[in-house]
Protein backbone atom coordinates (compact mmCIF):
# COMPACT_ATOMS: atom_id res chain seq x y z
CA UNK A 1 0.00 0.00 0.00
CA UNK A 2 1.11 3.85 -0.75
CA UNK A 3 2.07 5.88 2.10
CA UNK A 4 -1.34 8.46 0.92
CA UNK A 5 -3.23 5.08 1.84
CA UNK A 6 -1.89 4.41 4.92
CA UNK A 7 -2.37 7.38 6.46
CA UNK A 8 -6.16 8.00 5.10
CA UNK A 9 -6.62 3.98 7.06
CA UNK A 10 -4.67 5.65 9.87
CA UNK A 11 -6.71 9.28 9.84
CA UNK A 12 -10.04 7.57 9.32
CA UNK A 13 -9.08 4.98 12.41
CA UNK A 14 -9.65 8.02 14.25
CA UNK A 15 -13.43 8.27 13.16
CA UNK A 16 -14.20 5.00 14.40
CA UNK A 17 -17.24 5.22 16.54
CA UNK A 18 -17.45 1.32 17.90
CA UNK A 19 -20.45 0.07 20.00
CA UNK A 20 -19.30 0.48 23.51
CA UNK A 21 -18.79 4.37 23.06
CA UNK A 22 -22.28 4.60 21.59
CA UNK A 23 -24.01 2.73 24.05
CA UNK A 24 -21.82 5.68 26.85
CA UNK A 25 -23.28 8.29 24.59
CA UNK A 26 -27.13 6.62 25.28
CA UNK A 27 -26.40 6.50 28.67
CA UNK A 28 -25.27 10.26 28.74
CA UNK A 29 -27.70 11.87 26.38
CA UNK A 30 -30.63 9.62 28.95
CA UNK A 31 -29.52 11.47 31.89
CA UNK A 32 -29.25 15.16 29.98
CA UNK A 33 -32.82 15.00 28.41
CA UNK A 34 -33.69 13.74 32.18
CA UNK A 35 -32.23 17.41 33.44
CA UNK A 36 -33.35 18.99 30.15
CA UNK A 37 -37.54 17.70 31.14
CA UNK A 38 -36.92 18.68 34.45
CA UNK A 39 -35.43 22.21 34.29
CA UNK A 40 -34.62 25.21 32.25
CA UNK A 41 -30.83 25.76 31.15
CA UNK A 42 -29.77 22.75 30.35
CA UNK A 43 -27.64 21.68 27.60
CA UNK A 44 -30.19 19.40 25.85
CA UNK A 45 -33.34 22.37 25.85
CA UNK A 46 -36.16 19.91 25.15
CA UNK A 47 -38.52 22.31 25.06
CA UNK A 48 -42.14 21.83 25.44
CA UNK A 49 -43.82 22.89 22.40
CA UNK A 50 -47.72 22.47 22.90
CA UNK A 51 -48.71 20.52 20.45
CA UNK A 52 -50.45 17.43 22.59
CA UNK A 53 -51.43 15.63 19.65
CA UNK A 54 -50.24 13.43 16.53
CA UNK A 55 -52.54 13.15 13.42
CA UNK A 56 -53.58 9.46 12.07
CA UNK A 57 -54.24 10.51 8.52
CA UNK A 58 -57.84 11.37 8.44
CA UNK A 59 -57.90 14.91 9.41
CA UNK A 60 -59.43 17.24 6.86
CA UNK A 61 -59.66 20.70 5.79
CA UNK A 62 -58.10 24.25 4.19
CA UNK A 63 -54.84 25.27 6.11
CA UNK A 64 -52.86 27.97 5.80
CA UNK A 65 -49.03 27.37 6.76
CA UNK A 66 -45.94 30.24 6.69
CA UNK A 67 -42.67 30.39 7.20
CA UNK A 68 -39.76 33.02 8.46
CA UNK A 69 -36.47 31.42 9.19
CA UNK A 70 -34.06 32.40 6.42
CA UNK A 71 -33.85 34.76 3.16
CA UNK A 72 -37.30 33.68 2.21
CA UNK A 73 -40.61 33.76 3.42
CA UNK A 74 -43.23 30.64 2.26
CA UNK A 75 -46.52 31.28 2.30
CA UNK A 76 -48.56 28.23 1.41
CA UNK A 77 -52.24 26.67 1.58
CA UNK A 78 -52.47 22.72 2.35
CA UNK A 79 -55.54 20.87 1.72
CA UNK A 80 -56.15 18.06 3.82
CA UNK A 81 -58.13 15.14 1.99
CA UNK A 82 -58.66 13.40 5.22
CA UNK A 83 -57.15 9.72 3.33
CA UNK A 84 -53.48 10.39 4.34
CA UNK A 85 -53.23 12.59 1.21
CA UNK A 86 -52.91 16.69 0.72
CA UNK A 87 -52.37 19.11 -1.98
CA UNK A 88 -50.03 22.11 -1.56
CA UNK A 89 -50.19 25.36 -3.21
CA UNK A 90 -47.16 27.31 -2.33
CA UNK A 91 -45.78 30.66 -2.98
CA UNK A 92 -41.73 32.00 -1.91
CA UNK A 93 -40.81 35.34 -1.53
CA UNK A 94 -37.53 36.99 -0.93
CA UNK A 95 -37.50 39.52 2.19
CA UNK A 96 -35.69 42.31 1.13
CA UNK A 97 -32.56 42.98 3.09
CA UNK A 98 -33.38 46.59 4.56
CA UNK A 99 -36.16 44.48 6.52
CA UNK A 100 -34.42 42.39 7.96
CA UNK A 101 -31.79 44.34 9.69
CA UNK A 102 -32.48 47.95 9.83
CA UNK A 103 -36.77 48.68 9.58
CA UNK A 104 -39.00 48.05 12.86
CA UNK A 105 -41.07 44.82 13.45
CA UNK A 106 -44.05 46.37 12.46
CA UNK A 107 -42.68 46.80 8.48
CA UNK A 108 -41.33 43.48 9.00
CA UNK A 109 -44.78 41.90 9.73
CA UNK A 110 -47.06 44.10 7.56
CA UNK A 111 -44.74 43.07 4.94
CA UNK A 112 -45.31 39.30 5.66
CA UNK A 113 -48.97 40.08 6.46
CA UNK A 114 -49.11 41.84 2.86
CA UNK A 115 -47.35 38.62 1.02
CA UNK A 116 -50.17 36.31 2.74
CA UNK A 117 -52.95 38.53 1.34
CA UNK A 118 -51.28 38.32 -1.96
CA UNK A 119 -51.72 34.80 -1.65
CA UNK A 120 -54.81 34.60 -0.57
CA UNK A 121 -56.30 36.86 -3.14
CA UNK A 122 -54.42 34.91 -6.18
CA UNK A 123 -55.17 31.78 -4.97
CA UNK A 124 -58.81 31.66 -2.20
CA UNK A 125 -59.93 35.11 -3.68
CA UNK A 126 -63.60 33.69 -3.16
CA UNK A 127 -63.33 32.96 0.34
CA UNK A 128 -61.16 36.39 0.85
CA UNK A 129 -64.10 38.35 -0.98
CA UNK A 130 -66.79 36.66 1.07
CA UNK A 131 -64.93 37.57 4.01
CA UNK A 132 -64.62 41.38 3.13
CA UNK A 133 -68.16 41.60 2.16
CA UNK A 134 -69.29 40.05 5.55
CA UNK A 135 -66.70 42.59 7.04
CA UNK A 136 -68.42 45.78 5.15
CA UNK A 137 -71.76 44.36 5.96
CA UNK A 138 -71.33 44.40 9.32
CA UNK A 139 -71.81 40.71 9.81
CA UNK A 140 -69.27 39.67 12.23
CA UNK A 141 -70.04 35.90 11.38
CA UNK A 142 -66.26 34.44 11.56
CA UNK A 143 -64.88 31.63 8.79
CA UNK A 144 -61.57 32.11 9.67
CA UNK A 145 -58.27 30.37 7.79
CA UNK A 146 -56.31 28.60 10.73
CA UNK A 147 -52.43 29.42 10.18
CA UNK A 148 -49.55 27.50 11.53
CA UNK A 149 -46.07 30.05 11.82
CA UNK A 150 -43.26 28.68 11.21
CA UNK A 151 -40.50 30.91 12.85
CA UNK A 152 -36.70 29.41 12.82
CA UNK A 153 -35.52 31.73 15.49
CA UNK A 154 -35.14 31.19 19.32
CA UNK A 155 -38.34 31.43 20.82
CA UNK A 156 -39.30 30.96 24.54
CA UNK A 157 -42.84 29.41 24.19
CA UNK A 158 -45.63 29.07 26.61
CA UNK A 159 -48.34 28.22 24.33
CA UNK A 160 -49.46 26.53 21.43
CA UNK A 161 -49.59 30.42 19.59
CA UNK A 162 -47.67 32.08 22.04
CA UNK A 163 -43.85 32.63 21.85
CA UNK A 164 -41.47 35.60 22.73
CA UNK A 165 -38.27 36.02 20.31
CA UNK A 166 -35.20 35.79 22.45
CA UNK A 167 -32.93 37.06 19.94
CA UNK A 168 -32.85 37.04 16.30
CA UNK A 169 -30.11 34.64 14.56
CA UNK A 170 -28.89 34.42 10.76
CA UNK A 171 -28.37 38.14 9.40
CA UNK A 172 -31.72 39.24 11.04
CA UNK A 173 -31.48 42.00 13.46
CA UNK A 174 -34.79 44.37 14.31
CA UNK A 175 -34.10 45.17 17.90
CA UNK A 176 -37.83 46.26 19.10
CA UNK A 177 -39.13 42.42 18.42
CA UNK A 178 -37.21 40.73 20.84
CA UNK A 179 -38.94 40.19 24.17
CA UNK A 180 -42.33 40.49 22.30
CA UNK A 181 -44.73 37.78 21.40
CA UNK A 182 -44.38 37.03 17.28
CA UNK A 183 -47.70 35.21 17.12
CA UNK A 184 -49.16 38.45 18.68
CA UNK A 185 -46.85 40.75 16.10
CA UNK A 186 -48.17 38.57 13.32
CA UNK A 187 -51.98 38.54 13.96
CA UNK A 188 -51.72 42.44 14.88
CA UNK A 189 -50.20 42.98 11.39
CA UNK A 190 -52.59 40.10 9.94
CA UNK A 191 -55.42 42.27 11.83
CA UNK A 192 -54.61 45.47 10.42
CA UNK A 193 -54.98 44.06 6.79
CA UNK A 194 -58.33 42.70 7.71
CA UNK A 195 -57.14 39.36 6.55
CA UNK A 196 -59.50 36.33 7.13
CA UNK A 197 -57.03 34.60 9.03
CA UNK A 198 -55.94 33.46 12.87
CA UNK A 199 -52.27 32.34 13.81
CA UNK A 200 -52.81 29.02 15.54
CA UNK A 201 -49.73 27.77 16.19
CA UNK A 202 -45.87 28.55 16.06
CA UNK A 203 -44.47 25.75 14.94
CA UNK A 204 -40.85 24.40 14.80
CA UNK A 205 -39.56 22.51 11.77
CA UNK A 206 -38.62 19.28 13.27
CA UNK A 207 -42.03 19.37 15.12
CA UNK A 208 -43.73 20.00 11.71
CA UNK A 209 -41.79 16.84 10.25
CA UNK A 210 -42.96 14.59 12.87
CA UNK A 211 -46.21 15.88 12.09
CA UNK A 212 -46.04 15.98 8.57
CA UNK A 213 -44.94 11.86 9.18
CA UNK A 214 -47.98 11.13 11.37
CA UNK A 215 -50.41 12.43 8.59
CA UNK A 216 -48.93 10.63 5.67
CA UNK A 217 -47.52 7.20 6.69
CA UNK A 218 -49.01 3.85 6.85
CA UNK A 219 -50.84 2.16 10.45
CA UNK A 220 -52.79 3.38 13.22
CA UNK A 221 -49.82 4.36 16.14
CA UNK A 222 -49.15 7.81 14.95
CA UNK A 223 -45.24 8.85 14.70
CA UNK A 224 -43.38 8.73 17.71
CA UNK A 225 -40.34 10.68 16.18
CA UNK A 226 -39.30 13.27 13.47
CA UNK A 227 -35.81 14.30 13.12
CA UNK A 228 -34.17 16.71 10.59
CA UNK A 229 -30.24 15.89 9.37
CA UNK A 230 -29.77 18.69 6.81
CA UNK A 231 -27.91 21.86 7.42
CA UNK A 232 -28.30 21.04 10.81
CA UNK A 233 -29.59 18.38 12.86
CA UNK A 234 -32.57 18.42 15.73
CA UNK A 235 -34.88 15.87 17.30
CA UNK A 236 -38.98 16.13 18.14
CA UNK A 237 -40.62 13.33 19.92
CA UNK A 238 -44.25 12.45 21.76
CA UNK A 239 -43.14 12.68 25.68
CA UNK A 240 -45.65 12.01 28.85
CA UNK A 241 -46.75 15.39 30.28
CA UNK A 242 -46.25 14.15 33.92
CA UNK A 243 -42.36 13.26 32.74
CA UNK A 244 -42.19 16.94 31.90
CA UNK A 245 -41.58 18.38 35.12
CA UNK A 246 -40.45 21.71 34.55
CA UNK A 247 -43.94 22.37 32.95
CA UNK A 248 -45.14 22.68 36.76
CA UNK A 249 -42.62 25.87 37.47
CA UNK A 250 -44.55 27.61 33.84
CA UNK A 251 -46.74 30.25 35.04
CA UNK A 252 -47.98 31.06 31.92
CA UNK A 253 -48.08 28.05 30.63
CA UNK A 254 -50.99 27.31 28.78
CA UNK A 255 -51.88 24.30 27.21
CA UNK A 256 -54.65 20.91 26.72
CA UNK A 257 -54.05 18.03 29.02
CA UNK A 258 -56.68 15.65 27.69
CA UNK A 259 -53.81 13.68 25.91
CA UNK A 260 -51.57 13.23 28.52
CA UNK A 261 -49.00 13.61 25.91
CA UNK A 262 -46.81 16.69 24.56
CA UNK A 263 -44.08 16.50 21.51
CA UNK A 264 -40.85 17.86 23.09
CA UNK A 265 -38.67 19.75 20.81
CA UNK A 266 -35.33 17.89 21.93
CA UNK A 267 -32.80 20.77 20.20
CA UNK A 268 -30.19 17.92 20.02
CA UNK A 269 -27.68 19.89 17.88
CA UNK A 270 -26.24 20.78 21.92
CA UNK A 271 -26.13 17.41 23.00
CA UNK A 272 -22.72 17.51 25.28
CA UNK A 273 -21.90 20.41 24.73
CA UNK A 274 -18.93 20.22 27.10
CA UNK A 275 -18.05 16.74 25.31
CA UNK A 276 -18.16 14.22 28.37
CA UNK A 277 -18.29 11.71 25.66
CA UNK A 278 -18.84 12.62 22.06
CA UNK A 279 -15.89 11.63 19.83
CA UNK A 280 -13.40 13.92 19.04
CA UNK A 281 -10.56 14.85 16.95
CA UNK A 282 -8.03 17.14 15.97
CA UNK A 283 -10.20 18.14 13.07
CA UNK A 284 -13.50 18.56 14.95
CA UNK A 285 -11.72 20.62 17.66
CA UNK A 286 -10.27 23.09 15.04
CA UNK A 287 -13.03 23.04 13.06
CA UNK A 288 -14.89 24.37 16.62
CA UNK A 289 -12.09 26.32 17.40
CA UNK A 290 -12.82 28.37 13.97
CA UNK A 291 -16.39 28.95 14.36
CA UNK A 292 -18.05 31.40 15.28
CA UNK A 293 -19.70 29.64 18.07
CA UNK A 294 -17.15 27.87 19.94
CA UNK A 295 -18.36 25.12 22.45
CA UNK A 296 -22.02 25.25 21.41
CA UNK A 297 -24.15 22.62 18.95
CA UNK A 298 -21.28 19.94 19.47
CA UNK A 299 -23.00 16.98 18.72
CA UNK A 300 -24.86 19.13 15.35
CA UNK A 301 -20.72 20.18 14.35
CA UNK A 302 -20.11 16.22 14.06
CA UNK A 303 -23.33 15.48 12.70
CA UNK A 304 -25.09 17.35 9.78
CA UNK A 305 -24.52 18.80 6.81
CA UNK A 306 -23.48 22.17 7.23
CA UNK A 307 -19.99 21.03 9.27
CA UNK A 308 -19.29 17.12 7.30
CA UNK A 309 -17.52 18.91 4.22
CA UNK A 310 -15.49 21.01 6.87
CA UNK A 311 -14.26 18.26 8.63
CA UNK A 312 -13.21 16.17 5.15
CA UNK A 313 -11.19 19.60 4.43
CA UNK A 314 -9.74 20.07 7.50
CA UNK A 315 -8.20 16.33 7.05
CA UNK A 316 -7.51 16.51 3.43
CA UNK A 317 -5.54 19.89 3.88
CA UNK A 318 -3.54 18.31 6.27
CA UNK A 319 -2.58 15.43 4.32
CA UNK A 320 -2.27 17.43 1.39
CA UNK A 321 0.06 19.96 3.98
CA UNK A 322 2.12 16.68 4.69
CA UNK A 323 5.17 16.78 2.18
CA UNK A 324 5.67 12.92 2.46
CA UNK A 325 2.36 12.06 0.88
CA UNK A 326 1.63 14.02 -2.61
CA UNK A 327 -1.51 14.24 -1.90
CA UNK A 328 -2.96 16.85 -4.38
CA UNK A 329 0.63 18.25 -5.42
CA UNK A 330 1.93 18.59 -8.72
CA UNK A 331 2.51 15.58 -11.00
CA UNK A 332 2.79 14.79 -15.22
CA UNK A 333 -0.82 14.64 -14.97
CA UNK A 334 -2.34 17.50 -12.25
CA UNK A 335 -2.22 20.81 -12.08
CA UNK A 336 -1.12 22.35 -9.11
CA UNK A 337 -3.61 22.91 -6.37
CA UNK A 338 -2.77 26.25 -4.58
CA UNK A 339 -4.98 29.00 -2.27
CA UNK A 340 -5.93 31.00 -5.26
CA UNK A 341 -7.63 28.33 -7.33
CA UNK A 342 -9.18 26.02 -4.78
CA UNK A 343 -11.39 25.55 -2.05
CA UNK A 344 -9.61 22.96 0.03
CA UNK A 345 -8.00 26.25 1.49
CA UNK A 346 -11.04 28.06 1.93
CA UNK A 347 -12.73 27.68 5.42
CA UNK A 348 -16.23 25.78 4.67
CA UNK A 349 -15.17 25.77 0.83
CA UNK A 350 -16.03 22.40 0.76
CA UNK A 351 -19.90 20.95 0.58
CA UNK A 352 -21.11 18.20 1.84
CA UNK A 353 -22.85 16.92 -1.28
CA UNK A 354 -19.63 15.87 -2.25
CA UNK A 355 -19.07 13.59 0.59
CA UNK A 356 -22.44 11.74 -1.11
CA UNK A 357 -21.23 11.97 -4.76
CA UNK A 358 -17.50 9.92 -3.33
CA UNK A 359 -19.72 7.59 -1.13
CA UNK A 360 -21.77 6.79 -3.99
CA UNK A 361 -18.87 5.97 -6.41
CA UNK A 362 -18.44 2.00 -6.21
CA UNK A 363 -16.77 1.38 -9.39
CA UNK A 364 -12.77 0.69 -9.98
CA UNK A 365 -12.62 3.77 -12.29
CA UNK A 366 -13.88 5.87 -9.55
CA UNK A 367 -14.95 8.47 -12.21
CA UNK A 368 -17.90 10.07 -10.38
CA UNK A 369 -15.50 10.56 -7.44
CA UNK A 370 -12.92 12.24 -9.92
CA UNK A 371 -16.02 14.56 -11.13
CA UNK A 372 -16.50 15.43 -7.56
CA UNK A 373 -12.68 16.37 -6.76
CA UNK A 374 -12.93 17.96 -10.25
CA UNK A 375 -16.52 20.54 -9.58
CA UNK A 376 -15.64 21.10 -5.76
CA UNK A 377 -11.66 21.37 -5.69
CA UNK A 378 -10.75 21.83 -9.33
CA UNK A 379 -8.52 18.93 -9.18
CA UNK A 380 -7.83 18.04 -12.53
CA UNK A 381 -6.91 14.29 -13.41
CA UNK A 382 -6.14 12.82 -9.52
CA UNK A 383 -4.62 9.69 -9.49
CA UNK A 384 -6.29 6.73 -7.93
CA UNK A 385 -4.93 6.46 -4.78
CA UNK A 386 -5.86 10.16 -4.41
CA UNK A 387 -8.98 9.18 -5.00
CA UNK A 388 -9.17 6.33 -3.05
CA UNK A 389 -7.53 8.15 0.01
CA UNK A 390 -10.83 10.61 -0.32
CA UNK A 391 -13.36 7.56 -0.41
CA UNK A 392 -11.69 6.12 2.46
CA UNK A 393 -11.85 9.86 4.36
CA UNK A 394 -15.41 10.27 3.38
CA UNK A 395 -16.61 6.72 4.40
CA UNK A 396 -15.18 7.61 7.93
CA UNK A 397 -16.77 11.24 8.25
CA UNK A 398 -19.92 10.02 6.60
CA UNK A 399 -20.65 6.59 8.92
CA UNK A 400 -19.45 8.34 12.03
CA UNK A 401 -22.41 11.09 11.56
CA UNK A 402 -24.95 8.53 10.81
CA UNK A 403 -23.96 6.03 14.13
CA UNK A 404 -23.87 9.13 16.25
CA UNK A 405 -27.24 9.98 14.84
CA UNK A 406 -28.37 6.14 16.55
CA UNK A 407 -27.35 7.88 20.02
CA UNK A 408 -30.41 10.24 20.52
CA UNK A 409 -32.81 7.75 18.72
CA UNK A 410 -31.75 4.97 20.90
CA UNK A 411 -31.73 7.07 24.18
CA UNK A 412 -35.09 8.12 23.25
CA UNK A 413 -36.65 4.65 22.61
CA UNK A 414 -35.10 3.62 26.13
CA UNK A 415 -36.41 6.38 28.23
CA UNK A 416 -39.81 6.66 26.80
CA UNK A 417 -39.91 2.36 27.31
CA UNK A 418 -41.21 2.78 23.40
CA UNK A 419 -39.84 -0.82 23.02
CA UNK A 420 -41.82 -2.36 25.74
CA UNK A 421 -44.58 -3.29 23.54
CA UNK A 422 -44.89 -4.97 20.02
CA UNK A 423 -46.09 -1.78 18.44
CA UNK A 424 -44.14 -0.58 15.59
CA UNK A 425 -42.20 2.80 16.48
CA UNK A 426 -42.72 5.27 13.40
CA UNK A 427 -39.63 7.76 12.87
CA UNK A 428 -40.08 10.61 10.12
CA UNK A 429 -36.87 11.99 9.22
CA UNK A 430 -36.16 14.75 6.74
CA UNK A 431 -33.09 16.76 5.17
CA UNK A 432 -30.75 16.37 2.51
CA UNK A 433 -28.08 14.35 4.10
CA UNK A 434 -30.38 11.26 5.21
CA UNK A 435 -32.05 11.77 1.41
CA UNK A 436 -28.50 11.61 -0.72
CA UNK A 437 -25.82 10.62 1.53
CA UNK A 438 -25.57 6.58 0.80
CA UNK A 439 -27.15 4.63 3.62
CA UNK A 440 -27.22 6.83 6.14
CA UNK A 441 -30.05 4.82 7.45
CA UNK A 442 -28.51 2.21 7.44
CA UNK A 443 -25.37 2.73 9.37
CA UNK A 444 -27.80 4.48 11.73
CA UNK A 445 -29.82 1.76 12.34
CA UNK A 446 -26.89 -0.58 12.65
CA UNK A 447 -25.50 1.12 15.54
CA UNK A 448 -29.15 1.25 17.24
CA UNK A 449 -29.20 -2.58 16.59
CA UNK A 450 -26.07 -2.69 18.67
CA UNK A 451 -27.15 -0.70 21.60
CA UNK A 452 -27.82 -3.43 24.25
CA UNK A 453 -31.09 -2.36 25.55
CA UNK A 454 -32.89 -1.84 21.62
CA UNK A 455 -31.18 -4.94 20.49
CA UNK A 456 -31.95 -6.63 16.92
CA UNK A 457 -35.60 -7.17 18.23
CA UNK A 458 -35.93 -3.74 19.37
CA UNK A 459 -34.44 -2.03 16.31
CA UNK A 460 -36.66 -4.07 14.18
CA UNK A 461 -39.77 -2.21 15.30
CA UNK A 462 -38.54 0.90 14.17
CA UNK A 463 -40.21 2.24 11.04
CA UNK A 464 -38.09 5.15 9.91
CA UNK A 465 -39.81 7.15 6.63
CA UNK A 466 -38.96 10.15 4.84
CA UNK A 467 -41.01 12.94 5.67
CA UNK A 468 -41.13 15.66 3.38
CA UNK A 469 -42.84 19.47 4.04
CA UNK A 470 -42.44 19.99 7.59
CA UNK A 471 -42.94 23.70 7.43
CA UNK A 472 -45.68 23.28 5.00
CA UNK A 473 -48.29 20.25 5.79
CA UNK A 474 -46.59 19.42 9.07
CA UNK A 475 -47.31 23.65 9.77
CA UNK A 476 -50.93 23.58 8.60
CA UNK A 477 -51.49 20.40 10.86
CA UNK A 478 -50.24 21.62 13.96
CA UNK A 479 -52.57 25.01 13.52
CA UNK A 480 -55.20 22.09 12.97
CA UNK A 481 -54.48 20.47 16.19
CA UNK A 482 -54.36 23.77 17.69
CA UNK A 483 -58.13 24.96 16.63
CA UNK A 484 -59.16 21.24 18.23
CA UNK A 485 -57.82 22.60 21.17
CA UNK A 486 -59.48 25.81 21.72
P1 LIG B 1 -32.19 22.69 5.29
O1 LIG B 1 -31.72 21.78 6.39
O2 LIG B 1 -31.42 23.97 5.26
O3 LIG B 1 -33.67 22.87 5.26
P2 LIG B 1 -31.31 20.62 3.42
O4 LIG B 1 -32.00 19.49 4.08
O5 LIG B 1 -31.28 20.62 1.92
O6 LIG B 1 -31.88 22.02 3.86
O7 LIG B 1 -29.82 20.61 3.95
C1 LIG B 1 -28.85 21.43 3.40
C2 LIG B 1 -27.49 20.87 3.83
O8 LIG B 1 -27.30 19.60 3.24
C3 LIG B 1 -26.31 21.72 3.43
O9 LIG B 1 -25.42 21.78 4.54
C4 LIG B 1 -25.66 20.97 2.29
O10 LIG B 1 -24.26 21.08 2.36
C5 LIG B 1 -26.06 19.55 2.54
N1 LIG B 1 -26.30 18.82 1.29
C6 LIG B 1 -26.84 19.28 0.13
N2 LIG B 1 -26.89 18.32 -0.79
C7 LIG B 1 -26.40 17.19 -0.20
C8 LIG B 1 -26.17 15.86 -0.62
N3 LIG B 1 -26.46 15.48 -1.87
N4 LIG B 1 -25.66 15.00 0.27
C9 LIG B 1 -25.35 15.38 1.52
N5 LIG B 1 -25.52 16.62 1.98
C10 LIG B 1 -26.02 17.52 1.14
Amino acid sequence: MSALIDEATRIAREFDYPADQVQRGVAEYIKQSNDGLAQEGTTLSQIPTFVTAVPNGSEKGLYLAVDLGGTNFRVCSVQLHGDTTFSLTQSKIMIPRELMASGTSKDLFLFLARQIEAFLRIHHNEHFEAHQRRRRDGNNEEDLFDLGFTFSFPVRQCGINRGTLIRWTKGFNIPDAVGHDVCALLQSAINELHLPVRVAALVNDTVGTLMARSYTSPGETGTFLGAIFGTGTNGAYVEKIDRITKLQKMEDAHYDTSTGEMIINAEWGSFDNHLSVLPSTVYDHDLDADSNNPGVQMFEKRVSGMFLGEILRLALLAMHNNPDLGLFKPSKTSKVVTPENSTLYRQWGLDTSLLSQVEADNTAEMEDVKAALKDHLKIENPSNDECQAVKILVHAIGKRAARLSAVPLAAILIHTRKLETDDIVDVGVDGSLVEFYPNFEGYMLEALHEVPQVGAAGAKKVRVGISKDGSGVGAALIALVASKDE
